[in-house]
This record gives C-alpha cells, structure tokens and sequence, in this order.
C-alpha cells in the first residue's frame, strides 16, 4: 500500500457545469481502481478556467481573488465527492470522501506579486484582450499560441495550513479532496492570515502538500501521455523515464512551457528529492493504471536517492 496524491488538471474539469459532471464521472474510474487496491489516496485540482468564470460572474460584488478560489474548491470539490462516491458504492466500498476548504500561506514579499504569470479564465481573441486591458485593467498574455488569456499573480506555496487535518483523514481511511485550485493563497498577519490577491500553480501546491504529508507517490494527470523533449516539433521525444539530472538539463535548454509543463517537471524533481523512494509521474488521465506500471507517463526519479 503506498500513499497517492492525485493532480488533476483542466482537462480533468471540462468547460462548464455539466461538462464538470460528466467529466468526473470518468475520473472517478482510475481513481476507484487505486481505492480498491488499498492506496490512501489525495486528490488536488487546478481551477484555472473556474476561477476565471468565477471573478467574472460576481464582478458587481468585487469578489476577491482568494474567495473566489474558496468558491471553486466548493463546487468542484463538491462534484468530485459525488462522482466518487458514487464510484465507489457501485464497488460496494465503503469510503469517506471529503473535500476540505484549504488555504495555501505565501510570502507577502513573493516576486509574483509585481508580475502576473498565471494565466485564468477563458482564451480571448487579440480585441477581446486588449478591450479588458482598458476596461478593467487586467493584464493579459499570449498563451502558448492557443490564444490570449488574463494572467494573475502566482505566488509560491509556503506552508499548508490544514496539513494536519489531511494527515488525520488519511490515517482514518478517508479520500480527501484538498489544495483545490493550488489552494487560497493566505498571507501570515500575526495571529491570523489574510487572503492574497492571486492564484497559485496547483502544482506547487501538490507537490508541497505531498512532501508534508509523506506521499510515495505524486500523479500529475493532465492533457499529454508522457512528457516531450522538443515539445510539438518534427523531432519531438516523449520520454518514459527522466532522471532529476536529465530533467534539470531539460529545463535548462528550454524544453517545458512556463505556464504549463515546468511546474509540473520542477514539482517533479523536488518531490523526487525530497526523500527515499519517493517519484512523481506525469501523464493523461485516461491512461493512469498503465501510468502506475511503467506502460504510459513519464516517471521522474532520483538517482542518488533512488
Ligand atoms: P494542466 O491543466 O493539466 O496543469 P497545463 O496546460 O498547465 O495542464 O499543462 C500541460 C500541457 O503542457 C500539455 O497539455 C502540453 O500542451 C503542454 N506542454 C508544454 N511543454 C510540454 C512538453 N515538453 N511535453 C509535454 N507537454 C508539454
Ligand atoms: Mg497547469
């Protein structure tokens, strides 16, 4: 039995409520089949495209950034713990499933604040981008040629406040949804925390959470089967194995985007080195019980510690 976190990305999630629903549904499949082979497991998502449709849906209330990610841990969450449970009561196992409301603490001092990176919400068109630049003061970005996007400050994850009350629920058997959307960004103001305006990677974020909380293994299931070297070019490579020195010279020369690969590669090589035996796998959803035995994914590793 090994202790699991499991990323899920946007692709993970669809582009709307329904979507949401029916997509879960699928991903409650790999997941139950982990479950039954007795792993604990933990599930984190990304809240990119949500928290976006969010900020946007209550701008006359001025809703700001972290409460938004509060909103979207809820309803994602929400729909993850039905989709599962429901998974799981087909197999006749009798699990816990609970989403918990997490905060994630940055520092007030983070670089990211003066520099958004993080793209949220919907692709825009070039005149849709460059309208909400004048109208709301929102900076935007080109998002690897798929399109315009709004980005916001992505600071780095610190501490996770709730880690104690993630360890609990695993060592009861519980599944525990945490981290959602990278987790609210807080920052320490003596005796309380105070939301931040941004959005973390929830990436960090699960790779944070996996070291505090002793994970043997990290998943990071997003929209690709394994991880390329001369990503969308002729000569593309996709690798089944990287070790963290391969994979730091890959950074180097340039092989991961920004926004979307690196964090996942530099979580992966933390994660890696963080203690004995301990690896992270990067690959598609569809593909997660041949991820877990070498046949898909790209498994990162650590050959000092290995
Ligand atoms: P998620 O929502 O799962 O975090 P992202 O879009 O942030 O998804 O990151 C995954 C995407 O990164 C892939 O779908 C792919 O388009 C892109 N990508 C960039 N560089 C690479 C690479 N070197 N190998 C594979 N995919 C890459
Ligand atoms: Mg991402």
């Amino acid at each position: 039995m090994s202790r699991l976190l499991i990323a899920l990305g946007g692709n993970a999630l669809g582009n709307n409520v329904t979507e949401q629903m029916e997509r879960l549904k699928e991903v409650a499949l790999p997941i139950a089949d982990l479950i039954e082979k007795g792993h604990e497991i933990i599930i984190t998502h990304g809240n990119g495209p949500q928290v976006g449709m969010i900020h946007d849906a209550m701008e006359k209330e001025n809703m700001p950034l972290p409460e938004c990610t509060a909103m979207s841990q809820g309803y994602i969450g929400y729909h993850l713990q039905n989709a599962l449970r429901a998974e799981l009561a087909k197999r006749n196992i009798v699990k816990e499933v609970v989403a918990l409301v997490t905060q994630v603490v940055v520092d007030e001092n983070d670089v990211a604040f003066n520099h958004p990176q993080k793209p949220i919400g919907p692709f825009l068109s070039f005149e849709e981008a460059e309208a909400l630049k004048v109208s709301k003061n929102y900076e935007v970005i080109e998002d690897s040629g798929r399109g315009y996007r709004r980005v916001v400050p992505s600071p780095k994850p610190q501490d996770i406040v709730e880690k104690s009350s993630v360890k609990v629920l695993l060592e009861n058997g519980h599944i525990v949804i945490t981290v959602g959307g990278g987790g609210i960004p807080v920052i320490r103001n003596g005796m309380e925390y105070l939301g931040a305006e941004g959005v973390i990677d929830k990436d960090y974020s699960s790779g944070k959470l996996a070291e505090l909380v002793d994970c043997d293994y990290i998943f990071m299931l997003t929209g690709v089967d394994r991880i390329a070297i001369n990503y969308g070019q002729k000569n593309q490579k996709d690798l089944a194995r990287m070790s963290t020195e391969e994979a730091n010279t890959y950074i180097e020369e340039g092989h991961f985007a920004p926004g979307s690969m690196l964090p996942k590669v530099v979580t992966g090589i933390r994660f890696a080195e963080s203690g004995k035996g301990r690896k992270a796998i990067i690959g598609s959803l569809e593909k997660t019980n041949e991820a877990l035995v070498g046949d898909s994914g790209t498994i990162i590793y650590s050959k000092e510690i290995e």
